[in-house]
């Protein structure tokens, strides 16, 4: 920081700090330094730390302002003091200069005001803030400024050069605050992607894994042997649910890349829901040993929606519903309108296992399985409802999931209606697919 410091009006003998005890100078450093060493959240810390340089020179606010790479503004980070109550910190935008906050972050100098009723840097009037006199302080990290702290005081020439340095010693402190701060956030995202990486490892590893050994030894065994016909039926069949099995769980690892990447492609089109649901039930009812029901789609109203992408979220969610609940049990599907917000939903109802409530936020999250005992054996690759809340998102809808445990889930989409005059209820008596 420049020692040089841009002073404004006439220099008076230093008034409230020069009066005020060294060791509440000195308790204040030793403040600094014991919140630098706690490991509390950033924005705790900082109101701490504002807090202690503002009582420390008795300001009347304070407020630390970081710079915004993208808009080139300064925004309000953390502030503290009776003065924040009628006048909130503000974003300070190039041009503007609260107590000459974009000098003081542009130059790397401390601007001190004296009298800030007196004029303005540059001949430009500016909002005082109900201060009379301020000292703005660039905030650097790493050698580079990041932002600004503002100390500002009813009185006029408030600040002694006393209170400037402490208050420079508060700056130097915030800085390095922020620092930790990123420095935080990044082992924070380094350990987020390794977990992420890990689970991926693991999961494709096993569900990669399952359906090769299947058909390397299927295939093997057709070539050594000379089996019956049903034999060999018995083992083409093997080999045709492993394969279909390798080809969707290669379609959901692409479907999750074109999603991350934010190359996913919809057509978006009026679309009959009641219709859709049915066909794709019917794929299931032929071979799953559960009772699937299908609400009568008569009046059901229009969604604005990617038929391929609707199908695939009904498809995951009933492949889900049959594979968590016992054979022989009932899954249903029904419509409902919800007129207020011009919107469709869709339920998938199941009688399974339910979600335990600590686990049902996590299980829309890319690669989390369900980590409860009675689900732990079925298969998956833990991206069926990540992808369904994807879809439903960029489709402009909205997914969630009401469960009770060991009694069944629910859970429900809502896509846009096509009409916005959509009435009346469409939840028929159950028809069975
Ligand atoms: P996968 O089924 O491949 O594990 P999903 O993303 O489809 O991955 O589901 C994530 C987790 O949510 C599952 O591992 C399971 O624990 C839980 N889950 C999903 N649907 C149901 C359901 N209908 N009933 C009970 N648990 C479910």
């Amino acid at each position: 920081m420049e020692a040089r410091a841009a002073e404004r009006g006439t220099l008076r003998e230093p008034s409230a700090i020069a009066s005020r005890p060294f060791e509440g100078e000195a308790q204040a450093l030793v403040r600094f330094a014991q919140i630098l060493a706690a490991s509390g959240s950033l924005q705790d810390s900082a109101r701490e730390m504002l807090e202690v340089a503002r009582e420390a020179v008795d300001a009347d606010r304070i407020v630390l302002r970081i710079h915004d790479h993208v808009t080139g503004d300064l925004v309000p980070f953390e502030g503290a003091g009776p003065l924040l109550g009628d006048h909130p910190p503000v974003t300070v935008t190039s041009g503007q200069g609260v107590g000459g906050s974009i000098w003081a972050f542009e130059r790397g100098e401390v601007v001190i005001e004296r009298d800030l009723d007196r004029g303005a840097i540059g001949g430009r009037r500016r909002s005082t803030a109900g201060m009379r006199s301020s000292v703005t302080l660039p905030v650097s990290s790493r050698e580079a400024t990041i932002g600004v702290l503002t100390a500002g005081s009813r009185r006029g020439d408030h600040f002694a050069p006393r209170a400037v340095e402490l208050l420079t010693v508060a700056a130097a402190s915030l800085g390095a605050l922020l620092e930790i701060g990123r420095l935080r956030q990044e082992i924070e995202v380094e350990r987020f992607i390794r977990e992420r990486i890990d689970n991926f490892v693991s999961i494709a590893s096993h569900e990669l894994r399952t359906p090769m050994t299947v058909l390397v030894g299927y295939s093997e065994l057709l070539m050594r042997g000379e089996p019956s016909i049903e034999v060999r039926q018995d083992w083409y069949s093997f080999i045709n649910t492993e394969s279909r099995r390798l080809t969707e769980i290669v379609d959901a690892f692409l479907d999750v890349g074109s999603i991350s990447a934010g190359k996913l492609h919809l057509s978006i089109m009026p679309v009959a829901l009641g219709p859709l649901a049915r066909e794709v039930v019917a794929r299931f009812a032929r071979s799953a040993g559960h009772e699937i029901d299908v609400a009568s789609g008569a009046a059901v109203p229009e969604v604005l929606a990617d038929p391929d992408r609707v199908r695939q979220v009904l498809c995951n969610l009933l492949d889900n519903a049959v594979k968590y609940s016992p054979e022989g049990s009932r899954i249903s599907v029904s419509f409902r309108t919800d007129n207020a917000r011009g919107r469709v939903i869709t339920s998938v109802s199941d009688e399974g296992t339910g979600i335990p409530l600590g686990e049902r936020s996590k299980v829309f999250e890319m690669f989390q399985r369900g980590r409860f005992a009675d689900t732990v054996t079925v298969r998956g690759a833990g991206l069926g409802l990540h992808i369904v809340k994807s879809l439903v998102e960029a489709m402009g809808g909205e997914v969630w999931l009401r469960s009770r445990r060991h009694r069944g889930s629910i859970f429900s989409i809502a896509l846009p209606a096509a009409a916005h005059a959509i009435s009346g209820h469409a939840e028929a008596a159950p028809q069975s697919a």
